[in-house]
This record gives structure tokens, C-alpha cells and sequence, in this order.
């Protein structure tokens, strides 16, 4: 496994890797690597040659007095992680490498990141600027032929693949299911912020899901919902957001109507940010 932490030893790593390839697989993460990313991993292994992934914790997407600084970092693990997963390129630039002084240039994808975590109330639509502007940089540097991403982030899955439609990039936006812990939880990089308590009570948050299906299946999207809000409740937690929504464009969802509704829930859970969703099938 060769490890680039430059745009030129990447280009170097990458060039006669892809000469005998037919197919390199792109999973962006930001360290910290648990199942959820090893499953990304473990899909671009089984479907391309060359698979790379990258491991940046990407200042543009965090907001002041959010947890950059005490992101989790263990790169040494993650190299072990990845080359576990038969990884063959892994890029882990600098944030001088990735944004040198003169850098000037954000991508900014329009609608779909101003609600849920895009609203100001919540993450503000910074948050998806940085994101997309680190993801074109990405799908630039290594041009992929299929970018892995988890449904766990389900509006950034959204936003990229919109913002891969309208700039014309010929990567495959591929998305994975959310993988969770036993109780439900939705693996994150940030549930090692929980205390025991608090991860106790995260549990509610896909019980909260569930109940939301439930009632949207057996009555109706807005009971669902009051479900899903009592669940929250009875654990002690208020949503940022609790909301239904097109899975495709974003837009508001009131009814299932034959299509699929995603309901997305973004909760703090003492000090702690968790987001997850279900896709509610009809
Ligand atoms: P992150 O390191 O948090 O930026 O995540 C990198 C990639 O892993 C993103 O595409 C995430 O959606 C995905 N991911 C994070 N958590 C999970 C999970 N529990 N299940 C599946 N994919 C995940």
C-alpha cells in the first residue's frame, strides 16, 4: 500500500497502477475508520482494480466552535485498517497541500444545502461547501470511476451526487447502507465522544427511525413522525431536525405517495452531534 501525502506523489503513486487497471474506486473519508468505512472499502475492493482512499479532516467543512480540533486522528491505525482492506494508494495530504495560501475557489451546490444540516439553525450551508469543494478537488486528483459513499450521511450523498451531474464529472456516485451497532446506533467517528450514558440513550435515535416507518407505513408520514418525536423525547433528546424529505432532490415530503421518503434526524445527545435517517419505501 503506498501512502501520497502530496498531489505530485499521488499522481506518481496512482500513474502506473492505472496503466494495468481497468476501474479505480475513490472512498473519501476522514479517519477514524470504523466498519462503516471499512464496508466502503471492502465494496470498492470487490468491484475495481486500483482502490484509493483518501483520509483528510477537511477544515472547510467544520463550522467555528465545532469539533475540529478534537476530531479523532489515529492515522497510524487507519494505514493498518486500510491495508487490511487490500487498499493500494491511500492519500493523506496536509490541509497546506490541500489549500495552499492562494487558494481561491469553492464549489457550492444550490438547494439542496440550505435545509437539514445546510439550514443556518443547524450546520449552515458552509458545512456542504467545504464538502463539495474538497470532493471535486478529490474526484480531480485521482479521477475515479466509482466514488463509494454511506447513506448514514445521507444529504451529502444527495449534494455529490448532484454536484457530480451538473459539473459533468464521469465518476459513478455509488451509496452504501448504513452500518450499524447492535442497539441500532449508526456508526460515527464522533460516538467515541459519548459517554456511556449518552451512548446509552443514542440508541433512541434509530428507534426514533423505526417508529417513524412504522407509523408512516400502518398510518400516515405525520404520525410517523409524532412517533418518531415521542421516542426522541422519552430518552431526553430534542432534534436539531426531524424531518421527511425526497431522498433525490431534498425538497419537503408529506405523504409517501407510491416513492420512497427519506426522514432524516440530526440530534445532540449531550455535548455530542448525531445525525442518521431511514428511507421509508412505500
Ligand atoms: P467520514 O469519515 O465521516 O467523512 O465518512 C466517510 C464516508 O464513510 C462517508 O461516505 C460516510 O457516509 C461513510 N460512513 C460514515 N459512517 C458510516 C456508517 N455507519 N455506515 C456506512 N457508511 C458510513
Amino acid at each position: 500500500m503506498r501512502v501520497a501525502r502530496t498531489k505530485a506523489e499521488l499522481q506518481l503513486g496512482l500513474g502506473e497502477l492505472r496503466e494495468a487497471a481497468a476501474s479505480t474506486g475513490l472512498v473519501a473519508t476522514m479517519g477514524a475508520l470504523h466498519e462503516g468505512h471499512l464496508s466502503l472499502l471492502r465494496q470498492a475492493r470487490a468491484e475495481c482494480d486500483l482502490v484509493v482512499m483518501s483520509l483528510f479532516v477537511n477544515p472547510a467543512q467544520f463550522g467555528p466552535g465545532e469539533d475540529l480540533e478534537r476530531y479523532p486522528r489515529d492515522e497510524e491505525l487507519d494505514l493498518d485498517l486500510a491495508r487490511g482492506e487490500g487498499v493500494d494508494v491511500v492519500y493523506a495530504p496536509t490541509v497546506e497541500e490541500v489549500y495552499p495560501p492562494q487558494f481561491a475557489t469553492q464549489v457550492e451546490v444550490g438547494r439542496l444545502t440550505d435545509v437539514l444540516c445546510g439550514d443556518p439553525t443547524s450546520r449552515g450551508p458552509g458545512h456542504f461547501r467545504g464538502v463539495t469543494t474538497v470532493v471535486a478537488k478529490l474526484f480531480n486528483s485521482v479521477d475515479p470511476d466509482v466514488a463509494y459513499f454511506g447513506q448514514k450521511d445521507a444529504q451529502q450523498a444527495a449534494v455529490i451526487r448532484r454536484m457530480a451531474a451538473d459539473l459533468d464529472f464521469r465518476v459513478r456516485v455509488e451509496v452504501l447502507p448504513t452500518v450499524r451497532e447492535p442497539d441500532g446506533l449508526a456508526l460515527s467517528s464522533r460516538n467515541s465522544y459519548l459517554a456511556p450514558a449518552e451512548r446509552e440513550r443514542a440508541a433512541a435515535i434509530f428507534r426514533a427511525l423505526l417508529a417513524a416507518e412504522e407509523g408512516a407505513r400502518t398510518e400516515s408520514l405525520e404520525a410517523g413522525l409524532e412517533a418518531a418525536r415521542l421516542e426522541l423525547g422519552a430518552a431526553g433528546i430534542e432534534p436539531d431536525y426531524l424531518e421527511a424529505r425526497n431522498p433525490d432532490d431534498l425538497s419537503p415530503a408529506s405523504e409517501l405517495n407510491g416513492r420512497p421518503v427519506l426522514v432524516a434526524v440530526a440530534a445532540r445527545v449531550g455535548g455530542t452531534r448525531l445525525i442518521d435517517n431511514i428511507i421509508v419505501k412505500p
